[in-house]
């Protein structure tokens, strides 16, 4: 092979979906370019890379660019062509190259004589800089024109294998929306009016379809020049590129353990046939890039994401000579697991049976629009591991969670070793109504729920949003701060055994009051808090229901009026939790796919792997996890863990004929620090199976 792709490539493979892929970038900036490629290829054989993004060019060229227009790095050595030395040595090693690419500002000073309409423009005409380059419009001759030129020059002197674009194929936004000539015509045409001067769902709406226009264009192009290519940018990409980030300094939003898992977990799920490519963004945060998070925390966001679907990924800044080199130690254990245990990891698909509804999450360009307005609604939850700050409106380190509700049932699913699937898709209700065991909804329920309980689904819903299904009528909303120093007073412990020692259970969120009397859980209102001597005078009972509980059709519903997910997500109220465990119980038919002795802290995931009909059992060791850092796990030895697996798969009867552990420092009697998948093979003939590892 020579200056080509690794020797594999067929045209037409898809070796993003179809081979284990450990990624790596190195985002080194234009004064730091590896001049030492030797090394810099080096580096990632050592860390196991099998797939590297590369800065290659748009704000800066890492080769001698002729287009004009387009500034070379000022790092990059006359004479040499750091992009093509390194494409054909990490191809020599049997590394994809990824080519990497900004078209959202450019450096040169010159271009707003030449091309003022490349431009974008305040509401009084002016291009002012942002941080010393201007910022283009995604309607102007540049992104339309000109960076097809940039580009049809990459990809004649380099055999790329995939290509991102930072920013999507968007823009960056500094001063509200664009007034240009070419944004102004456009929108009238569309919407037979001005633009707006701060962002409105019509002008979001108007953006979202710009970008995804060009960046259609823009992968039609790129096929056509390589058709193999691996093209993760916009709504049509081959694959989607994501980051987990640590706890934020200058933002407010809250550290989330399982970030890894939500956002492979929930892209796997909505696009199978494309694969997540969700980096550990190493930096403590966008504002302090060359120091790092701890090297545990970047272990555990290797195996979530392994677990879940996906491989390894690695963002570090800088190039292979790292200030900070706990990025590389986090990445190496994850990566080098995947080295040694490849056929695990390609095309894992969920194997759960139950659902847990994803919310509504703001789009790309939402998040550029309104990042200055971020954090201004009441009762975000605070930094929780993070500094609390609102320091900064510049883009930096993700966003504040708006879905707590979802995010606490996440946790109790996890915490309960329950495999889950996070998709808001409800189409299989029609096609497969048997593809799920239950369902979960973290905020009321949505209508087509009707259909698939009539069916004999079953469905957990909470919060007090009333959900789009037949249910007594509402007698009135409650909000939260109406029901502070309240209680459920818990009234059915056969329903409720793990309550058994609990008689009250503390709530405080918004509450619907519905018709439906004989609730295993009923209100107690507001007491008195103080003095002491007069604590919980006049607490009495009510039958004002905390639990909605019926046959629905041939299904059964349990619905919660009242936020059980953002309460556990904010308190991890142990109550809680067992209320929520029995209601699973009670509502799922055939029992959990998997029951197990292992710490909460242990994630387990299923996944199947239908090309080797065969069942993966991911752990992952979050026990090390805390708000902030994460620290080195408790050793944990699987032989000493007791769980039983409910398999298989609706549809698949079959009985396990082996059972395989792989750990990564272990045996499966020795502790092991991190994840360990186990796999089963399935015959044909029986439709159970136990297995209790020896432990007594
Ligand atoms: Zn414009």
């Amino acid at each position: 092979m020579k200056n080509g792709a690794p020797e594999d490539v067929k045209a037409g493979a898809r070796w993003w979906i179809d081979e284990p892929v450990r990624m790596a970038l190195f985002l080194y900036n234009q004064y730091q370019a590896p001049v030492d490629t030797d090394a810099f290829v080096q580096k990632l054989v050592d860390l196991h890379v099998n797939a590297v993004v590369l800065p290659t060019a748009g704000i800066a060229a890492f080769y001698p660019t002729e287009v004009p227009f387009h500034v070379r790095a000022p790092s990059l050595p006359e004479g040499r062509d750091l992009v093509g030395e390194i494409v054909e040595k990490a191809h020599a090693k049997g590394i994809r190259v990824v080519g990497r690419f900004e078209w959202t500002v450019n450096q040169d000073k010159s271009l707003i004589e030449a091309h003022p309409d490349w431009v974008q423009r305040d509401p009084e005409g002016n291009s002012p800089l942002w941080n010393d380059t201007h910022l283009m419009c995604v309607n102007g001759g540049y992104m339309q024109e000109h960076i097809f030129k940039v580009m049809d020059e990459a990809l004649t002197r380099f055999p790329l294998d995939g290509m991102f674009f930072n920013y999507g194929g968007g823009q960056r936004t500094a001063f509200g929306p664009c007034q240009c000539d070419n944004c102004q015509r456009l929108y009238h045409e569309k919407y037979g009016k001005d633009l707006p001067l701060k962002p409105d769902p019509d002008y979001l709406e108007f953006m979202g379809e710009c970008a995804a226009k060009l960046a259609a264009r823009i992968k039609a192009f790129a096929k056509s020049k390589n058709p193999s290519i691996n093209f993760m940018v916009g709504r049509e990409a081959d694959s989607t590129n994501s980051e987990t980030h640590g706890a934020p300094v200058a933002e407010a939003h809250a550290f989330w353990l399982y970030d890894a898992s939500e956002t492979v977990n929930r892209y796997r799920a909505a696009y199978p046939d494309r694969m997540s490519f969700n980096n550990d963004s190493a930096f403590l945060d966008g504002r302090w890039r060359y120091a790092h998070r701890s090297a545990p925390e970047g272990e555990i966001r290797g195996f979530q994401n392994m677990a879940n679907g996906a491989g390894p990924y690695l963002f570090v800044n800088g190039n292979h000579e790292q200030f900070d080199r706990n990025g590389e130690k986090g990445a190496l254990p994850a990566f080098t697991f995947h080295r040694n245990n490849e056929d695990l990891y390609v095309r894992q698909e969920n194997a759960a049976r139950v659902l847990l509804i994803d919310t509504p999450r703001p789009t790309l360009t939402q998040l550029l629009m309104f990042y200055g307005t971020q954090g201004e609604n009441e009762g975000l939850p605070p930094g929780n591991g993070g500094f609390g700050y609102r320091d900064s409106t510049e883009l930096g380190s993700g966003s504040e969670n708006h879905n707590t509700a979802m995010s606490g049932f996440f946790r109790l699913l996890t915490e309960h070793h329950i495999p889950f699937v996070l998709s808001k898709d409800l189409s299989w209700i029609d096609s497969d109504p048997q593809r799920y065991d239950l369902v979960i909804s973290s905020k009321g329920a949505p209508p087509e729920l009707d259909a698939y309980l009539k069916k004999g689904g079953r469905v957990l819903a909470a919060g007090a949003t009333r959900p789009d299904l037949d249910l007594p009528p509402t007698v009135k909303l409650w909000k939260r701060k109406e029901t502070l120093a309240s209680y459920w007073r818990v009234r059915d412990h056969d329903l409720l055994p793990s309550l058994r020692d609990a008689d009250l259970m503390f709530f405080y969120s918004d509450y619907l009051e519905l018709e439906s009397p004989g609730a295993a859980l009923t209100l107690v209102p507001r007491t008195k808090v103080n003095p002491m001597e007069m604590v919980g005078e006049g607490l009495h009972d009510t039958d004002k229901p905390g639990l909605h509980l019926a046959d629905y059709g041939q299904g059964r519903l349990a619905y919660l009026p009242w936020d059980l997910g953002d309460l556990y997500y904010r308190a991890s109220a142990v109550h809680h939790a067992s209320l929520f465990s029995d209601l699973v119980d009670h509502l799922l038919p055939h029992g959990r796919q998997i029951r197990s002795n292992a710490h909460p802290m242990v994630q387990i995931t299923l996944q199947q792997q239908r090309h080797r009909n065969r069942t993966l059992v991911h752990f992952v060791n979050l026990s090390g996890g805390r708000r902030l850092p994460t620290t080195r796990p408790s050793p944990w030895a699987p032989s000493r863990s007791r769980f039983r697996a409910n398999l298989p798969m609706q549809g698949w009867p079959a009985r396990v004929a082996a059972c395989q552990c792989v750990a990564p420092t272990a045996t499966p009697r020795s502790p092991c620090r991190n994840s360990i998948p186990m796999t089963w093979s399935y015959f044909h003939d029986t439709d159970n199976f136990q297995y209790l590892p020896d432990d007594r």
